[in-house]
C-alpha cells in the first residue's frame, strides 16, 4: 500500500476534489488527492463570470488560484494517476490506479466529474486530434480562417459555434434535434453571419486522410446526404460521468451519475461522492466545490464516530 493509511482519499482535483481536500486539511485528515489532471473541466473553460469573487477569470487562472490554495496545506497529491477501481476493504477502502499501485483510505471521496461523449460514427477514432476535437475551448484557434463543423446543438455546441466565429471562415452548426441550448446563445447563433444551422442532420461519418476533409451528412426530413468540407470537427454533444470505476459498488443513475443524497452519501458508509459526477442538479463550479466542501465534513464526522 502506498503512503500508508489515509483518513480520507480524494478521486479528482477538479473544484470538487480541490474543495474537499482544503476542507479535510483543515480538520487534520491525513488527506490524499488522486487525479488523472489538475482542474478538470475547469481546463476547457475560457471565462467563468459565475464563480462569487471574481467579475471574471479564466478557467486557467480559477485552477491556479485552487491548487495554490490546496498546497498551502500537507495534503499528498497524485496528479497523473487513472483510478480503475475501489474496494471495500476491513481498513476502510483500497483506491487501485491503472498500474495497479494500491492507496489505502479510512473513507474515500469521488470527485471525478464528467468527460465529453463521443460520436461514434466511422473516422472519429481515425481523426481524433488530426482535425477533430471534444474542446473548442482547448484547440478552437487552431482552426484560424478556416471552415469547421460543430456537431451538437445544446449549450456546448451553441457556445463553441459562437466562440468559433472570431476565429473560422465558416461554422456549421449541425444538429441531430432542433436546437436546445439557451435563447441567448440561440439568438446569436442565428444572428452571426457566418454560422450555418442544419438542424435534424445526422453526421454520419468524418472524412479524411490522415486530417480532416469533411463529413457526411444525412438530412433526416429528406433523407439527402452531403458533404461537408471542413477542416476542423468540434463534437459538442454532451458529457459522460467518470463513474465507470464504482459502478459494480454504487448505484448509478440513467444518465451514470452516482446517486447521493443531501448528505453526499452513496450508501456505501464511508464512501462519498460530489460534484459533477454525482445526480447533483446544477453541474456548476459553485455547486461541486460546495458539494466537494459538505462531502469532506462528512467524512469527518464518521470518522469522528468510528475512534
Ligand atoms: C466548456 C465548459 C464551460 C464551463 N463553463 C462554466 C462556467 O462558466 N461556470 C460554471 O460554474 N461552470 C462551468 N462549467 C462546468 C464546471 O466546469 C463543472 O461543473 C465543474 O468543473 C465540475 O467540477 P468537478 O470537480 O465535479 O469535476 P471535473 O471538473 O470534471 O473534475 C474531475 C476531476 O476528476 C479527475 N478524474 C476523472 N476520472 C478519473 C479517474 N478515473 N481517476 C483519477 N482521476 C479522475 C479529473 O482528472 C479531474 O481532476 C463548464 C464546463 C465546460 C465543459
Amino acid at each position: 500500500m502506498a503512503g500508508g493509511l489515509y483518513d480520507l482519499i480524494i478521486i479528482g482535483a477538479g473544484p470538487a476534489g480541490m474543495t474537499a481536500a482544503v476542507y479535510a486539511a483543515r480538520q487534520k485528515a491525513r488527506t490524499l488527492v488522486l487525479a488523472r489532471d489538475v482542474g478538470g473541466q475547469l481546463n476547457w473553460t475560457l471565462g467563468i463570470e459565475n464563480y462569487m469573487g471574481y467579475q471574471f477569470i479564466e478557467g486557467i487562472e480559477l485552477i491556479r488560484k485552487f491548487e495554490e490554495q490546496v498546497r498551502k496545506f500537507p495534503i499528498d497529491i497524485k496528479i497523473g494517476r487513472a483510478i480503475e477501481s475501489v474496494v471495500r476493504v476491513r481498513e476502510g477502502f483500497s483506491v487501485a490506479d491503472v498500474d495497479g499501485t494500491k492507496y489505502l483510505g479510512r473513507t474515500a471521496l469521488i470527485c471525478s466529474g464528467k468527460r465529453p461523449r463521443m460520436l461514434n460514427v466511422p473516422g472519429e477514432e481515425l481523426l481524433r486530434g488530426r482535425g477533430l476535437t471534444y474542446c473548442e475551448v482547448c484547440d478552437g484557434p487552431l482552426f484560424q480562417d478556416m471552415d469547421v463543423a460543430v456537431i451538437g446543438g445544446g449549450n456546448s455546441a451553441l457556445e463553441a459555434a459562437v466562440d468559433m466565429t472570431k476565429i473560422a471562415k465558416r461554422i456549421y452548426i449541425v444538429s441531430l434535434t432542433p436546437l436546445t441550448g439557451d435563447n441567448i446563445l440561440k439568438e446569436k447563433a442565428k444572428e452571426a453571419p457566418n454560422i450555418t444551422i442544419m438542424t435534424e442532420c445526422e453526421t454520419m461519418e468524418v472524412l479524411g486522410d490522415g486530417m480532416v476533409s469533411g463529413i457526411r451528412v444525412k438530412d433526416l426530413k429528406s433523407g439527402t446526404e452531403q458533404v461537408l468540407e471542413v477542416g476542423g470537427v468540434f463534437i459538442e454533444v454532451g458529457l459522460i460521468p467518470n463513474s465507470d470505476f464504482v459502478r459494480d459498488m454504487l448505484t448509478l443513475n440513467q444518465l451514470g451519475e452516482v446517486m447521493v443524497n443531501c448528505a453526499c452519501e452513496t450508501g456505501v458508509p464511508g464512501l462519498y461522492a460530489a460534484g459533477d459526477v454525482t445526480n447533483v442538479p446544477a453541474k456548476q463550479i459553485v455547486v461541486a466545490a460546495g458539494e466537494g466542501a459538505k462531502a469532506a465534513l462528512q467524512a469527518h464526522q464518521y470518522l469522528q464516530k468510528c475512534v
